[in-house]
């Protein structure tokens, strides 16, 4: 679903490339977790996927970078849409509606999706991530697990087939982590979406995980495998 082949990102002014000759696949219908230290391009790698590297990061990206088939560095991210969503690091800097219901139909609306395939999928999403009782309600007021099921649900919409998150549960206590965590491994289970999710909490995610790709140091392959193959018992 997911295709690196021989990929490298080189920033203007770094020393060396933050990605170096990366080979990987990330099969479909899977929850893949990307672990590795601060530093070591994890969030390189998933702008990469999601074509954010390099309309928007700058940079140089060589190589090839596929998602179902489409190449991430010719397409731009709203080329991408019915392909892969992506829920950056920081989603409430990126809310740009007042209500629940009115985000999950503002990434329909700049796609111009017929109005009651929009309302279909707005119902279906606040279904899908237990919203349907909040849809009324500003996101200012919401909790912060409820805040980034706001995010995912935005970026659901639009039915892409990959999604891409950077740390999100970084910002919620453990219970609100959970709720977001089971979310996905439904996506991931009911719909058949290939997950990939950077996390460096790797204990409480772990168990989510069907596969793993860890950048063990800058510059170094990727190993890849399950967590049972990767993580020492
Ligand atoms: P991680 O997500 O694992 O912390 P990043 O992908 O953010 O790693 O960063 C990898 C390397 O690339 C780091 O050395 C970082 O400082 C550098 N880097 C990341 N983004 C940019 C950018 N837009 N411009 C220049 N350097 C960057
Ligand atoms: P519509 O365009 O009317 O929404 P689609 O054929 O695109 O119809 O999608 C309807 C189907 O999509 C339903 O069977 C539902 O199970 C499935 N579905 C719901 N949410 C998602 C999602 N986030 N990603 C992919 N498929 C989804």
């Amino acid at each position: 679903m997911i295709r690196f082949e021989q990929v490298s990102v080189h920033y203007d002014g770094a020393a060396r490339p933050a990605l170096a000759a990366v080979d990987l696949t990330v099969p479909e219908g899977e929850l893949c977790l990307l672990v590795g230290p601060s530093g070591v391009g994890k969030s390189t790698l998933l702008g990469a996927v999601s074509g954010l590297v390099p309309h928007f990061t700058g940079g140089i990206l060589r190589g090839r970078v596929t998602v179902a088939g489409r190449d991430t560095r010719t397409h731009k991210p709203r080329e991408l849409a019915d392909v892969v969503g992506t829920v950056g690091q920081d989603p409430l800097a990126h809310f740009v509606t007042d209500t629940v219901e009115d985000e999950l139909a503002y990434g329909m609306e700049s796609l111009g999706i017929a109005p009651d395939t929009m309302r279909r999928r707005v119902e279906e999403t606040l279904d899908l991530l237990g919203l349907a009782e909040l849809r009324d309600r500003p996101i200012a007021t919401l909790s912060g697990g409820q805040r980034q099921r706001v995010a995912i649900g935005s970026v659901l919409t639009t039915h892409p087939r990959v999604l891409v998150l950077d740390e999100p549960t970084s910002a919620l206590d453990p219970a609100a982590a959970e709720e977001v965590l089971a979310v996905l491994q439904r996506l991931v289970h009911d719909l058949g979406t290939t997950v990939l999710m950077a996390e460096h909490r790797l204990e409480r995610v772990v168990q989510y995980a069907d596969q793993m790709i860890l950048l063990p140091s800058p510059g170094a392959a990727p190993l890849t495998g399950t967590p049972a193959e990767l993580l020492p018992v």
